[in-house]
């Protein structure tokens, strides 16, 4: 018998490719301008300085196929991610076993309500607003390493209605898997759930509803949104 006031919400899950189970997701961790090119799209200099992290909550996750046009913004833009899975935690994570962390990727929408985050920014607050909203993570299955590998290079790309946007390869992340795991397991404790969002290229820009979103990773599947 349970004591709890009202029932727990349900865990939110990820389908796994060629698999009957389903990953659960404890947390959610983005870096932000992992790409120099975006960087620079961005207005920043794309110097290796210390990476910054924000979340998004939990129950973002969106494995539906649709995104609903979310409130309160004018301006939301997708942002195309390889997105790392973790099926073990811990703190201080040294680089040489970082990978062993990793369960499998995927192919992940960072979607923004950028208008709001602008504004965040220039006021200095928290960007939050901009970025950890209902539907905001669009995700497709896991594939496990031991389907897939590691990915550390390949195509990495974003179609809006058939016409491509966003182009780059994993090759030119800023901050590499391993790296991004240690340098989150000395801030944070780790642990089997967690996800890490590892940056867009350039290219990112706004939605319309009935855009077709269609992302490809070399070395995964696609993952295709359409605009609700
Ligand atoms: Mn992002």
């Amino acid at each position: 018998m349970s004591n709890l006031l009202f029932p727990t919400p349900e865990p939110s899950t990820i389908a796994i490719q060629n698999s009957d189970q389903v990953f659960p997701v404890r947390r959610i961790y983005c870096i932000g301008r992992n790409y120099a090119d975006h960087a620079i799209e961005m207005g920043h200099d794309p110097d290796k300085e210390p990476p910054f992290f924000f979340q998004k909550n939990t129950d973002n996750i969106n494995t539906s196929g649709q995104f609903p046009y979310p409130s309160m913004s004018q301006d939301v833009h997708f942002e195309m991610e390889l997105v790392i899975a973790l099926h073990q935690g811990g703190k201080n994570i040294p680089l040489e076993n970082a990978l062993d962390h990793v369960y499998g990727y995927a192919l992940g929408l960072d979607m923004t309500r950028r208008d709001l985050q602008g504004q965040m920014k220039k006021m200095g607050r928290p960007w939050e607003i901009g970025k950890a909203f209902e539907h905001s993570a669009p995700i497709s299955n896991i594939y496990p390493i031991n389907q897939v590998g590691h990915l550390t290079h390949g195509n990495i790309q974003l179609k809006v209605n058939g016409e491509k946007r966003q182009q780059g390869d994993l090759n030119q992340m800023i901050w590499k898997t391993p790296e991004m795991i240690s340098y989150l397991s000395k801030y944070y404790e780790l642990a089997p759930g967690d996800l890490i969002m590892s940056g867009t290229p350039a290219g990112v820009g706004a939605i319309q509803v009935g855009d077709q979103l269609e992302g490809e990773i070399e070395g995964l599947g696609k993952l295709e949104v359409l605009v609700v």
